[in-house]
């Protein structure tokens, strides 16, 4: 969705897909009719501000996969947040996400004196605004007992874990169809796989691991990704409101089809990536080929006439950082650092040695992607092919 706004006159609609079904208006139009308006929308419906707009961060396809922005953690008023249920879809529609689910605590409620405990009421009430505006909202409970969270997602019944124990609660988002993820893990300190965990996985009550929560990535709990096959989740777990699109932390989903049932199968199935700022977490099948769909390389290299010096030419077509140094090409060349920010295109400069061959070669250069983690500690290594021609 491109976000431009046109011009209806008051009661007109609009016909078309997502955004479109809502009225879209100059600040002029706004405020001939806002009047009228108001009388005729719901009351959840939200009229953009002028200023308001969608900052595009493209996401293209991966291979027959769309790649969703999710947010699958976060919080309102109706628990410890500090927001109102709308205000997560609003954000979440100016940052290009896809899919939020708002995840407010079941037993805690610092609010209560002043907003309902119900923790139906936040999905019900964004849910109008999250479907004119395009969103898939997930319907979401965090877990919470102690130090030990988790997220139930696309829950039935929203207040059937209040004043349950952990293991009774995970069974209950079991029976309801839930996907669950362990929360958080090292908040409380180094993550260890504590027995009530190690006891919910045994009865198969969770699917996955929240390995990036707000700024913290839990490197210790990185290798449970593989041991455990646990899908990688990475999310904002938001509680004031949301500033800046960039500090988001999201995970990424490889859906086959944008819907919720898309989201489901991208989950169970393990296809997703964890983006925080910069970093990158994933399999090396999914960053690998994430890589070569966003990241345009050259067919061929040619150093400029007299000189031993040629450009690699790399065009990132989406939103995402791209860290690149090169780890092995031919003895003959060497290829400097660069750093491929979003929708930009960057010069790898590369410098051939005075025994360069004088015919032309096909060269492989394999480029270390350093801000993307393909396993612990391993960051994503990717081969490039391209003709030198001298
Ligand atoms: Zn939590
Ligand atoms: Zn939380």
């Amino acid at each position: 969705m491109g976000g431009s706004m046109r011009s209806v006159t008051p009661g007109g609609s609009t016909p078309g897909k997502g955004f479109d079904k809502l009225p879209g208006m100059t600040a002029r139009s706004l405020s001939h009719s806002i009047g009228l308006l108001t009388l005729l929308l719901p009351a959840s419906v939200w009229l953009p501000a002028a200023q308001d707009a969608r900052q595009a961060r493209p996401t293209p396809k991966v291979g027959e996969f769309h790649v969703l922005k999710a947010d699958l953690h976060m919080h309102t008023v109706f628990s410890d947040g500090e927001v109102w249920p709308t205000t997560r879809v609003q954000e979440a529609w100016r940052e290009d996400l896809d899919v939020i689910s708002i995840s407010d605590h079941d037993d805690y409620h610092p609010f209560e004196k002043d907003v309902s405990a119900d923790l139906a009421r936040p999905f019900a009430i964004a849910s109008p605004m999250a479907q004119g505006l395009g969103i898939l909202l997930v319907p979401g409970v965090e877990i919470t007992k102690g130090d030990i969270h988790f997220n139930a997602l696309f829950v039935k019944e929203f207040n059937a874990f209040r004043g349950k124990e952990l293991q009774a609660a995970l069974a209950e988002a079991k029976r309801q169809g839930a996907f669950s993820f362990w929360n958080h893990p090292g908040w409380r300190g180094t993550a260890q796989w504590w027995p009530p965990i190690a006891t919910a996985y045994s009865d198969k009550l969770f699917q996955g691991i929240e390995i990036v929560n707000g700024d913290s990535y839990y490197a210790e709990a990185h290798p449970w990704i593989g041991q455990y096959n646990l899908t990688i989740i990475s999310n904002s777990d938001i509680h004031r409101p949301s500033l800046k699109a960039e500090e988001r932390s999201l995970t990424l989903l490889f859906v086959r089809d944008k819907s919720l049932e898309g989201v489901r199968e991208a989950l169970d199935s393990g296809r997703t990536a964890a983006w925080q700022q910069k970093r990158l977490i994933g399999s090396e099948a999914l960053l690998s080929s994430l890589f070569r769909a966003y990241v345009q390389t050259p067919a061929q290299i040619q150093p400029a006439a007299g000189t031993r010096t040629a450009a690699l030419q790399l065009r990132n077509t989406s939103a995402l950082h791209f860290d690149l140094k090169a780890v092995e090409a031919p003895k003959w060349m060497t290829v400097s650092p660069a750093q491929a920010g979003p929708l930009s295109t960057v010069l790898l400069t590369v410098r051939l040695a005075k025994d360069a061959p004088t015919t032309r070669q096909r060269v492989t250069v394999r480029l270390e992607v350093s801000n993307a983690l393909a396993g612990p500690a391993i960051p994503l290594v990717v081969p490039i092919e391209f003709e030198y021609i001298p």
